[in-house]
C-alpha cells in the first residue's frame, strides 16, 4: 500500500478508531481524494486484526459500505482489493451492486450500493450481517443514504451498542450529521494545492436547459485539445453531463493531433461504464509521456478520485433527476451545478500540484449559481422510499426521522400513488400486493406491471420480465455520438433502418421484448450481432443478468391469486387474451399513471392527471394542487416511427426534458387501445383519503 502513508486521512487513523470504540457513530469529514473511501475500511479491518492479540474485544468486521453510485461500489472494490493484495470477491473485499455481486461467504468489506442496503434493511431490519456501516459519500445526499441515515438510526438502537457507523463526507457543515447522531465529527486536515480558475469571458446566462449541449461540449473539447496542445503534461479531467456527450467528445478528442512528446488517451467516465471500462481511468501511465483526457458525468467531482489531473475542464452542467409532483413524473435534467459543486470540481486540478480549471461560463454565471446542491430527497419520487418504509412497518411515514424531512405534500402525492397502483390500503397498511412489490428490485411502477402478470396475465410474464430488465439497463439503441444531429448522414440512416427492424406497431415497450428476444436467439455470437444491430450489447447482457434475478425473485414472492388489489378486470376470462393483450394490459397496470392521450395537434399528446390532482385537493393548495395539469408530450424521434400514427392514447416510462425548446417527450412508449384499459388500472385514484393514508389530517402536514 505505497500511497498510505501519504494520504491526510492516515493522520487522522488512531483518533477514528479511538472515537469508534467509545461512540457508535463517528462523523469524518475531509477533502475529496483525502482517502475516506479506500483507507477507512482497512483501518476497520487492520484494528480486527490487531484485536485478536489484545484483550480489545470490539471487532468490526464485517463492515458494509455505501456508496451512492454503482460505479463507485465496483471500481472502489477493485482498488481495495489491489491494495490489501487480494481479489473482490474474497473473503476480504466484495462489493454488491443491483442486479451484480462477488461476494464470497463472509466477505469482511463489502462495498454496496446504498439502494442495495436500504433492501437488506426490509428483511433484516437490524443490519445483523454486519458490525459497521460506513455511510460514505454522505455529502451526496442521495435519497438512499437519506433513508439509510433513518434505518441505521433504528438499527443501531435495536442492535444495543452492537453495531457502529462511520459517516463519511466531503464537505464541511457535518454538524448537520453530528446533530442528527448527536455524535463526534473527525475533521481530516486537507492538503491541497492552488488552482488557477478561469471563466470564459463570452456574455451568456445559464438556463435549465441551455446554453444547447451541442455548445458546451464543443467547447469543452476546444479548450481540452488547446490545453493539450499547448500545456506541459498533467491529466485533464472534463465535466459533462451524460452518456451521449461524453461520447461525442470522446469521438472528437480522440481526432486531435498528435502533441510532440505526448501520447493522448480519452476515456469516458459515467454510472453506465462497466466496471472494467471505468477502472481504465486509473491505470497507471508514465505521466510524462501520456496525458490521459477523462471525459466524466459528476461521479468524478467527489466519488471517484482520478490521480493526476492538473486541469480542468467544467461545462458547469450536470445530470439531475427531477420530479414534478403535478404529474407524478420522474425526469432527468440538465441543470446548472451549484457553487459548491463548482468549486469541488475545480479542486480536482489541485490533488498532486499547482492546478487550472477552465469553467466554460462566466464569472457572473458563477456568482448567479445556487450555493449548494438541493439534496436529492427534495426533487424526487417519493413512491419507492415510501414503499420501502412501509415495508419496514413504519406506520407513519410523514413523521418519519428524516435527516431532512422531504416536502409533506410530496410525501402524501407518493402514499397517492402507492395506493392508486394497489400497495397501500386505507388503513393506510401495505397489502400483499404492496410487500410483493417492496421485494422487487424495480421501480414500484414496474414492479406493479411484473406482478400483474402474476395476478392476471400469466401467459405475459417472460415478455414482461424482458421489457422490466431492458428498462432498468441503460439504452440499447446504439448511435454513436457524434453522427447523431446529421440526419441526412449515411451511417445514421443505416443505424435507423437497423433499428426499426424492431419496431413493432405497439411501441417501444414492444420493441425491447423483440431486441430481447432476437438476442437471446442469437446468443452464440452475441456482441458481434449486438453491434451488427446497432445495439449495446453492454445493456442487453446487464438485461440478461436483471432478468434472471427477477425472475427469481418474483418466483420467490409468495401472493395470493386472488389478492383484492388486483385488477376487477382479472378473471379467468383473462386466459383467451391474445398475449400481447396480455402484456399490454400488465404494462398498463403499473405504467397507468404516466399516461397521455390524444391531443388536438396530431403528434401532442395530453398528459392524464396524477392521483394527487384527481384526488379532492382542497387544502393542498399550496402543495401539489397549485400545478399545472397537463402538458404536452411529444414522441422521441425512435418511439415516433416506432409505432403507427397517431395512437388514442399512450403509458409511458420516462418524461424527459430536452435541452432544447423541443419541450418534454414520452420516452419508452406503450400504446393503449382502446384508452379505458388505462381508465381501468385509473380507477382506485381519488378514492382514497388523504387524511387516511397520511394518517393525519392534511391540514396539519401541508
Ligand atoms: P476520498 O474518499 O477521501 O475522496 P479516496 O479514498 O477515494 O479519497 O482516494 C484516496 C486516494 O487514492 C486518491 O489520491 C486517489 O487518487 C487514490 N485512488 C483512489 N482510487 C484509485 C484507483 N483506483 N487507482 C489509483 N489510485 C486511486
Ligand atoms: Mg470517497
Amino acid at each position: 500500500m505505497k500511497e498510505e502513508g501519504s494520504l491526510p486521512i492516515s493522520g487522522a487513523k488512531d483518533e477514528i478508531l479511538g472515537l469508534l470504540r467509545k461512540h457508535e457513530v463517528v462523523v469524518v469529514v475531509g477533502d475529496t481524494g483525502s482517502g475516506k473511501t479506500t483507507q477507512l475500511p482497512a483501518y476497520l479491518l487492520e484494528a480486527d486484526e490487531a484485536s485478536s492479540s489484545s484483550s480489545e474485544r470490539l471487532l468490526f468486521c464485517p463492515v458494509a459500505i455505501t456508496q451512492p453510485r454503482r460505479v463507485a461500489a465496483t471500481s472502489v472494490s477493485a482498488r481495495v482489493a489491489h491494495t490489501l493484495g487480494t481479489r473482490v470477491g474474497s473473503e476480504m473485499v466484495g462489493y454488491k451492486v443491483r442486479f451484480d455481486a462477488r461476494v464470497a461467504a463472509r466477505t469482511r468489506l463489502t462495498f454496496m450500493t446504498d439502494g442495495v442496503l436500504v433492501r437488506e434493511c426490509v428483511s433484516d431490519p437490524g443490519l445483523r450481517k454486519y458490525r459497521t456501516i460506513m455511510l460514505d459519500e454522505a455529502h451526496e445526499r442521495s435519497v438512499e443514504t437519506d433513508v439509510l441515515f433513518g434505518l441505521v438510526k433504528q438499527a443501531l438502537r435495536s442492535r444495543g451498542g452492537g453495531l457502529r457507523c462511520v459517516v463519511s463526507s466531503a464537505t464541511l457543515n457535518a454538524e448537520q450529521f453530528s446533530t442528527y447522531f448527536s455524535c463526534p465529527v473527525v475533521r481530516v486536515p486537507g492538503r491541497a494545492y492552488p488552482v488557477d480558475v478561469y471563466h470564459s469571458k463570452k456574455r451568456q446566462t445559464m438556463t435549465r436547459f441551455g446554453p444547447s449541449s451541442r455548445d458546451y461540449v464543443e467547447a469543452a473539447v476546444e479548450v481540452a485539445s488547446r490545453i493539450h496542445s499547448t500545456q506541459p503534461a498533467g491529466h485533464v479531467l472534463v465535466f459533462l453531463t451524460g452518456q451521449d456527450e461524453i461520447e461525442k467528445a470522446c469521438g472528437l478528442l480522440r481526432e486531435l493531433q498528435e502533441h510532440d512528446s505526448l501520447e493522448l488517451r480519452v476515456l469516458p467516465l459515467y454510472g453506465a461504464l462497466p466496471p472494467d471500462d471505468a477502472n481504465r481511468v486509473f491505470e497507471e501511465v508514465d505521466d510524462s509521456s501520456v496525458r490521459k483526457i477523462v471525459v466524466a458525468t459528476n461521479i468524478a467531482e467527489t466519488s471517484l478520485t482520478v490521480p493526476g489531473i492538473k486541469y480542468v475542464v467544467d461545462s458547469g452542467y450536470a445530470k439531475l433527476k427531477g420530479f414534478e409532483p403535478s404529474r407524478s413524473v420522474a425526469s432527468l435534467t440538465v441543470v446548472p451545478v451549484s457553487k459548491v459543486a463548482a468549486e469541488q470540481r475545480a479542486g480536482r486540478a489541485g490533488r498532486t500540484g499547482p492546478g487550472q480549471c477552465y469553467r466554460l461560463y462566466s464569472k457572473a454565471c458563477f456568482d448567479d449559481m445556487a450555493p449548494e446542491t438541493i439534496p436529492e430527497i427534495k426533487r424526487t419520487s417519493m413512491a419507492s422510499v415510501a414503499l420501502v418504509l412501509k415495508s419496514l412497518r413504519v406506520a407513519d411515514v410523514v413523521a418519519f426521522d428524516f435527516l431532512d424531512p422531504p416536502d409533506p405534500a410530496q410525501l402524501a402525492c407518493a402514499l397517492l400513488e402507492l395506493h392508486a397502483l394497489g400497495a397501500l390500503d386505507e388503513g393506510p397498511r401495505l397489502t400483499h400486493l404492496g410487500y410483493a412489490m417492496a421485494n422487487l428490485a424495480l421501480e414500484p411502477n414496474l414492479a406493479r406491471a411484473l406482478l400483474e402478470t402474476r395476478l392476471s396475465y400469466p401467459e405475459a410474464r417472460d415478455p414482461v420480465l424482458s421489457i422490466c430488465a431492458m428498462l432498468s439497463a441503460e439504452e440499447v439503441w446504439y448511435f454513436p455520438g457524434r453522427r447523431r444531429r446529421r440526419r441526412d448522414d449515411e451511417q445514421h440512416l443505416e443505424i435507423l433502418a437497423a433499428h426499426l427492424k424492431f419496431r413493432h406497431p405497439r411501441g417501444d415497450l414492444f420493441s425491447l421484448i423483440r431486441v430481447y428476444d432476437a438476442f437471446e436467439k442469437n446468443s452464440a455470437d452475441a456482441p458481434a450481432w449486438a453491434r451488427r444491430h446497432w445495439l449495446r450489447y453492454r445493456a442487453l447482457h446487464f438485461a440478461r443478468r436483471a432478468r434472471r434475478q427477477l425472475r427469481d425473485e418474483l418466483a420467490a414472492l409468495d401472493i395470493p391469486k386472488s389478492s383484492s388489489s388486483s385488477s376487477s378486470s382479472s378473471s379467468s376470462s383473462n386466459y383467451h387474451l391474445p398475449e400481447d393483450e396480455q402484456i399490454a394490459r400488465s404494462m398498463c397496470a403499473g405504467l397507468c399513471l404516466n399516461a397521455a392521450e390524444r391531443g388536438l395537434h396530431p403528434e401532442a399528446f395530453v398528459l392524464l392527471p396524477s392521483p394527487s390532482l384527481a384526488a379532492e385537493t382542497d387544502g393542498l393548495s399550496t402543495g401539489v394542487g397549485a400545478l399545472p395539469s397537463i402538458s404536452l408530450v411529444r414522441v422521441d424521434e425512435v418511439t415516433s416511427a416506432a409505432f403507427a400514427k397517431h395512437p388514442p392514447a399512450i403509458c409511458f416510462h420516462e418524461l424527459r426534458v430536452t435541452h432544447s425548446s423541443r419541450g418534454s417527450f414520452a420516452h419508452n412508449v406503450l400504446v393503449v387501445d382502446p384508452p379505458d384499459i388505462i381508465h381501468d388500472y385509473r380507477r382506485r385514484i381519488g378514492k382514497a383519503d388523504l387524511d387516511d393514508l397520511c394518517g393525519r389530517p392534511r391540514k396539519k402536514i401541508i
